[in-house]
């Protein structure tokens, strides 16, 4: 089926190009939502002054709009049924049963039985208050982020190689400089096109 667009009436005032990033990986490629980009429909371009990725774009940026109309999107909190069915649920409703899940786990088994999972994609702001509300309110010793699962392999080449390891430990205009890149059983071409621009330009002024 194809999925309804979003009227642009729903989600900002007609003209209003919005800067903002693009949610699915940690390279946050800067992005403008609104028209004006060669339809009427909300829809995505890339950012052309974000130093990141400078305009670009991968397949999941380009196509991002296309899943805020689709009509099995979830746009409210739902809780399991009795049934196994899924029902909507308010706010309110859908956070009171978490806080009680998470209470009740606690006194049976120790404020370490719950975990908190961060993202990549989380400003410094929202990480600094998982943190806290990780070790303070939950008083739990168990955080970690996303990169745990698809970045596994690499944080392992990197705590072995350097003694520690990030996902992206220098600023990606570095690249334009380096004297040497060595891609081993990486493809950015294909998994990061966005990063490719800063290998052409190193390419380009090596000559
Ligand atoms: S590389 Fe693709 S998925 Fe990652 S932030 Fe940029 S557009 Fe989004």
């Amino acid at each position: 089926m194809t999925p309804a667009p979003l009227a642009l009436a729903d989600a900002a005032p007609a003209g209003l190009a919005v800067r903002t990033h693009c949610p699915y990986c940690a390279f946050q490629c800067g992005v403008r939502i609104g028209e004006g980009f060669g339809t009427d429909e909300l829809s995505v371009s890339g950012d052309p002054h974000f130093p990141v990725n400078n305009g670009e774009l991968c397949i999941k940026g380009w196509t991002s709009a296309a899943l805020l109309g689709h009509p099995r999107r979830v746009t409210s909190p739902q809780l399991r049924a009795a049934d196994g069915s899924w029902q909507a649920a308010s706010w309110d409703q859908a956070l009171d049963f978490v806080a009680d899940r998470m209470r009740d786990l606690r006194d049976r088994h120790g404020p370490d039985a719950n975990g908190v999972f961060g993202s990549g994609a989380l400003t410094n702001e929202t990480a600094y208050l998982l943190g806290k509300f990780a070790r303070v309110a939950l008083g739990t010793a168990n955080i970690d982020y996303n990169g745990r699962y698809c970045m596994s392999s690499a944080a392992a080449a990197q705590n072995r190689a350097f003694g520690l390891h990030r996902g992206l430990p220098f600023p990606v205009a570095d690249v334009e400089h380096a004297g040497v890149v060595l891609l081993a059983g990486a493809n950015p071409a294909d998994t990061l096109p966005p990063m490719t621009q800063w290998f052409d330009r190193r390419r380009r002024a090596a000559g």
